[in-house]
């Protein structure tokens, strides 16, 4: 099937309210304009520099959402245009994010990544972390608004574990969702797993492989 068809398919079985990021991280800019003029507005990448090299090439209206590790020293390269950076793992880097939104005259949104997997290679802060940070950072960083969170389960074949995490996040999500009312957003679930997160709560998915294949 072709990258558009496989677009097509995901999303007629999405449920209304899940939004699907397409991550296009190592794919060239003609696929993402093949899925762009196919209706697809909403595209993930993991790296800054291929974030910024494709936003330069393909239309403005494009929503490009940063998904994976972020350094500090490189938010200043996406500030001007991001739609959402998934991938806020400390305070330092809220800070920053915070100061270039401010010279570029923007609100940045931002999740707070909550580690959910029992791995150590996964990046993101844990929950009472993310609960200090939603209590005070209005007043010191106006320029971002934290709007959710995001997760990653274990890269593991035991589905039960996969949607143990993905549920820990949502009850963390609920919880926080009473006191804050612009928490809307929780970005769980990859090629592999984004049928059981939904089945879970989530109501933003990132979809690379099963869209545009193996990389
Ligand atoms: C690569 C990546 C995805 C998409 O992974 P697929 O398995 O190709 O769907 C989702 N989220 C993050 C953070 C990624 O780095």
């Amino acid at each position: 099937m072709s990258i558009v068809e496989n677009l097509h398919q995901i999303k007629n079985e999405l449920p209304e309210n899940v939004t699907l990021v397409a991550v296009s991280k190592t794919k060239p800019a003609e696929d993402v304009q093949k899925l762009f003029e196919a209706g697809q507005l909403e595209f993930g990448e993991n790296k800054v520099q291929e974030l910024v090299s494709k936003y330069e090439v393909l239309s403005k209206e494009i929503r490009w959402h940063l998904i994976g590790h972020l350094q500090k020293n490189k938010v200043k390269y996406i500030a001007e245009f991001v739609h959402l950076i998934h991938s806020v793992d400390n305070l330092d880097l809220l800070k920053e994010i915070n100061k270039q939104a401010a010279k570029n005259n923007r609100i940045i949104n931002c999740l707070l990544q909550i580690k959910i997997a029992d791995e150590d290679s996964k990046f993101g802060m844990d929950a009472k972390n993310a609960e200090v940070i939603l209590s005070d950072y209005k007043e010191q960083f106006p320029s971002v608004k934290i709007t959710g969170f995001m997760g990653m389960a274990t890269f593991t074949e035991d589905e039960n574990q996969i949607r143990e995490e993905f549920k820990s996040l949502k009850t963390i999500f609920e919880e926080y969702k009473i006191q804050n009312t612009e928490l809307t957003t929780l970005s769980m679930g990859m090629s592999g797993d984004y049928k059981i997160a939904i089945e879970e709560g989530s109501n933003m998915v990132r979809v690379g492989s099963s869209i545009f294949g193996e990389r």
